[in-house]
């Protein structure tokens, strides 16, 4: 018996499915989540002490690799500082101002503790804004677990078969419509119906919670448009590709600018930090300058911000993201040309430094019903593969990967001649 299997026993008694968020109790590919214990840079060490070249990276925040010593020494020399006032403090307005730099369609900015809160309380300003009460977003994205956004989601959401949750009473969901991801058509399509009732369209500007699934042309700008046209909010949910698909997110890389964005993960260095920002105009109406309640004891939390501010002002370092897309090319076009050799049906898919692979006949996969008929057999038989052999992928077909600046060519190589093993196990 490993440890992790140990652990996992003893976790069940007291935590629901061993778990503290049901992706990572493996149901997607089967068998015994893995216990770690320690991080450092490209890899993270399991409770049996071992190593594994990670592309999870936490589900993101990671994207300086793990440890990283200029986000650690910060957040150490805030943390004796003290833990949290629940007053302002100037390192909040240092991080407004860092994230208003970086993402400029963000004028005023509010720092929350996820990426749910994030999302949740857009979607409420955005409907206190409009008076409206539908929402639109996507099948396959996921935002969180908020009630109005648990309606065909991704992510866990998916690989656990149950996009919607019990406990949501109808007459919110409802109020949620949801259409399909890439096909500006059926967003025409309900807006002509009933776009004088929508408060705001939600999107994953990348997908990256139905594996990874970046936006075919003119998608976002049709988005764009489709808002202007009906008065509706457009929010982009870059909780995932926030300082990730480029700087300033998806939407310096697409070059659209949504009303109003959601971010999470990488802005807090790993540390709990989610955050909401836009148009001055539509902020302004939240709580204590409009009428929109939104609140939080740890808000803004001082050791927090210090761990996103250092990441942030890290991530600044010329060449680094160039590097990072160049590592994904190397690891994306390595893994195509071994699966060609071995003969084994597959393709892929990158935005930056986000990425995905998919077991189909297909050529190209941009849709949620491409990413859900894969061959869900060959991704578990890989999976395990991999992990045997020391590289960390998330434990679902339906979640992306990510790069981080800590991968070294060696350790894609390395990943590469697992890969090699692991598709000669499919033939
Ligand atoms: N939005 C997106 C696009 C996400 O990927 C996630 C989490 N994976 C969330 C929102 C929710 O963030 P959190 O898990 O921090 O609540």
């Amino acid at each position: 018996m490993s440890r992790s299997e140990d652990l996992y026993t003893q976790a069940q008694i007291s935590i629901p499915g061993g778990v503290n968020s049901p992706v990572r109790a493996f149901n997607g590919v089967g068998g015994t989540p893995i216990f770690f214990e320690r991080a450092e840079g490209a890899y993270m060490f399991d409770a049996d002490g071992k190593r594994y070249i990670d592309y999870v990276g936490s589900w993101g925040p990671m994207i300086l690799g793990h440890n990283h010593p200029s986000v650690l020494e910060a957040t150490i020399q805030a943390a004796q500082r003290g833990l949290s006032f629940g007053t302002p403090t100037e390192v909040e307005i240092t991080m407004a101002e860092m994230i208003r730099k970086i993402v400029p369609s963000i004028e005023k900015v509010r720092m929350v503790n996820s990426g749910t809160e994030a999302t949740m309380t857009a979607i409420r300003l955005a409907r206190g804004y409009t008076g409206r009460d539908k929402i639109l977003k996507f099948e396959g994205n996921y935002h969180g677990h908020a009630d109005s956004l648990l309606v065909k989601a991704g992510s866990g959401a998916l690989t656990l078969g149950v996009p919607n949750s019990p406990g949501i009473p109808e007459d919110f969901a409802k109020h949620t419509l949801t259409v399909n991801y890439n096909d500006i058509e059926s967003v025409k399509q309900v807006f002509a119906e009933m776009g004088d009732q929508i408060a705001c369209i939600i999107v994953e500007p990348v997908a990256g919670n139905m594996n990874c699934i970046p936006p075919v042309e003119g998608f976002l700008e049709g988005l764009r448009s489709i808002c202007d046209e009906h008065g509706s909010v457009l929010i982009f949910d870059e909780v995932m590709t926030g300082f990730r698909v480029a700087p300033g997110g998806a939407q310096e890389r697409y070059n659209v600018k949504p009303d109003l964005t959601t971010l999470g993960k990488v802005i807090g260095g790993g540390m709990p930090v989610g955050a909401f920002g836009g148009k001055k105009e539509v902020m302004d109406y939240i709580a204590p300058v409009g009428p929109v309640y939104q609140a939080g004891t740890l808000s803004g939390n001082p050791v927090a911000m210090a761990a996103g501010l250092a990441a942030l002002q890290q991530l600044s370092q010329p060449g680094l993201y160039d590097q990072l897309y160049q590592r994904v090319d190397t690891l994306l076009n390595g893994l195509q040309e071994r699966a060609d050799r071995a003969g084994i049906p597959m393709t892929t898919n990158r935005a930056g430094s986000m990425f995905g692979f998919f077991f189909t006949e297909e050529p190209e996969v941009t849709t949620y019903a491409q990413a859900t008929q894969c061959n869900m057999e060959h991704f578990k038989t890989f999976y395990h593969a991999m992990l045997e052999q020391g590289v960390y992928l998330a434990p679902s077909a339906f979640e992306g990967g990510f790069m981080s600046a800590a991968h070294s060519e060696e350790d894609i190589q390395q990943t590469l001649d697992a890969a090699e093993k692991a598709f000669a196990k499919l033939v």
